[in-house]
């Protein structure tokens, strides 16, 4: 593996480390092409501003920071400025704008949300029993998938579902075929693989593996250590293999710029 297009750092406050820590632990252990995806600001109306993320005055700071080091870096590691970002129906233009402002090269699609979060949006990661929120993180998905900007679907087996397992496979199968259909990848998330989350979730790979979605790896590196992290790095070759997947190794990133929406 000598990439990796999901890398936070403190400037979410629920990460650590630098950014210049990352790079460097990261050509210590041959990546060659990373992505830094800090998680995308977002503002809601009556002065709201997200918690889980940094604020939207420091963005630039984050810019900044990450293009200064992508020329100190020049020729020893490809570095590039990215936001994971949710697909939030109303709020999505605006945040497409902002983060072309901010510089983003590419973008990633984590819906760690099922709605903007001022109306209190559910974390996609607590327990869910109802049907229609199955329904509404895959159809948030899929419309995030649709709209064209996003390179990669991270950790698509977010969504924590302890309902029926049949309906939550006819859902997930949405997902799948549309990776497919579109040429979106999947993303094997190591940061679910170290810390023993509820995700991976076989059931989905097995799906994606039936489907021939497209997949690819993504570390989501919370702290410096998980920008290269052999033993998840393994696990998700297992599930590779396992599950017969369609692993596409790098993705190609999505051009974000020039787009009309
Ligand atoms: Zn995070
Ligand atoms: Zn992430």
């Amino acid at each position: 593996m000598d990439y990796n297009y999901h890398t936070h750092t403190f400037r979410c406050y629920h990460a650590t480390g630098a950014e210049e820590s990352y790079v460097d632990w990261s050509i210590e252990n041959g990546i060659k092409y990373m992505g830094f995806s800090e998680h995308m600001p977002f503002k809601g109306p009556g002065g709201f501003e997200s918690n889980y993320r940094m604020p939207e005055r420091l963005a630039h700071d984050y810019g900044y920071k990450i293009k200064e080091l992508k020329k100190k870096y020049k020729g020893k590691i490809d570095i590039k400025l990215g936001f994971e970002m949710e697909y939030y129906p109303n709020s999505f233009k605006y945040m497409l704008g902002k983060a072309i402002e901010y510089g983003a090269e590419y973008l990633i699609l984590g819906q760690h949300f099922l709605d903007e979060e001022y109306l209190g949006g559910n974390y996609s990661g607590t327990k869910f029993y109802k049907r229609e929120d199955l329904e509404k993180y895959v159809s948030r998905v899929c419309e995030g998938m649709k709209t064209g900007v996003f390179t990669y679907v991270a950790h698509p087996d977010v969504f924590n579902y302890l309902g029926d397992k049949d309906e939550y496979c006819e859902e997930m199968r949405k997902i799948c075929v549309l990776s497919k259909k579109l040429n979106v990848p999947l993303e094997i998330n190591f940061l679910g693989i170290r810390y023993k989350r509820h995700y991976p979730v076989n059931e989905f790979w097995k799906i994606a593996g039936e489907e021939g979605s497209p997949v690819t790896f993504g570390c989501d590196a919370h702290d410096v250590l998980g920008a290269y992290h052999k033993e998840s790095l393994e696990k998700a070759k297992k599930l590779v293999k396992k599950y017969n997947l369609n692993y596409i190794g790098r993705p190609k990133l999505k051009r974000i710029k020039h787009k009309i929406f």
